[in-house]
């Protein structure tokens, strides 16, 4: 199996700009150091992921606990697959044409495997679909069986002064139509991201709105150097509130 060149985390830093997937693979080295709070959102959404796993209870956990693993369980998840040794994997691990993927939850219902993504947020957003349908073009090519492709999310309306009951804290909504739209803008964008990890030079793209949109590049300071500081991007508060609703969580918890 040859070494993955794109995951899904590095398709969608693609989709937002092709010059930080770039630089982010040659150039890693130039990266901005991560913020406390940036560091405190990735615990979030992992706290968040651990949590949605109780709606499908007794699954095994393929989860790489480094990327030397990522082949190992690659095999792992095909094996379960083919046995039929458990009906829920988390963190199942698909690998096709160089892409990568680590899906959360991938759980067999009547015979047939559903994906279910989870997303540490209060809505779906255009960034959550494509990410959904990066994923479903991966297993979809692997696994044409796949039946349903569902987003996880967190019910804004949860009533906190109850014991913490994940069937009431989370939403999943059915996202395949939506997916399957996308899968040709998918296989266009993995060619185009492609190419670019194949060129001498970073490429020509200028700073602009898009640094901050929907995720605040971690290049900025590289990008941005030479641009006085009161003009750079603030980062999007597409998730306003969300905090306070996690800190709440985690008091819960
Ligand atoms: S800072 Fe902006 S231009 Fe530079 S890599 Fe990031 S998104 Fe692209």
């Amino acid at each position: 199996m040859e070494k993955h060149l794109l995951s899904k985390s590095t398709f969608i830093r693609g989709v937002q700009c092709l010059k930080s997937l770039y630089l982010n693979k040659k150039r890693p080295f130039l990266r901005d150091r991560l913020s406390p709070e940036q560091l405190k959102k990735f615990r979030r959404g992992h706290k968040v992921g651990a949590l949605a796993q109780q709606l499908f209870p007794g699954g095994i956990d393929l989860r790489p606990r480094s990327p030397s693993q990522y082949r190992k369980k690659v095999l792992e998840t095909a094996e379960v697959i083919r046995t039929s040794s458990y009906n829920t994997i988390y963190e199942a691990t698909f690998q096709y044409d160089q892409l990568l993927i680590l899906l959360d939850i991938f759980n067999k219902e009547n015979g047939s495997w559903t994906a279910y993504e989870v997303k540490s947020s209060v809505k779906i957003s255009e960034t959550y679909l494509l990410d959904a349908a990066f994923q479903y073009y991966v297993i979809s090519n692997l696994n044409p069986g796949l039946k349903d492709f569902f987003l996880i999310y967190v019910n804004k309306d949860y009533d906190f002064s109850q014991p913490l009951n994940p069937e009431e804290l989370f939403i999943k909504e059915s996202v395949l139509e939506q997916v399957k739209a996308r899968q040709e803008f998918i296989r266009e964008q993995v060619a185009r991201e492609k190419e670019t990890l194949l060129l001498e030079k970073s490429p020509p793209i200028e700073p602009g709105p898009h640094c901050t949109d929907p995720y605040p590049c971690d290049f900025i300071g590289h990008c941005w150097k030479n641009i006085p500081r009161d003009q750079w991007p603030q980062p999007q508060q597409s998730n306003e509130g969300f905090y306070d609703f996690l800190e709440k969580l985690e008091d819960s918890a």
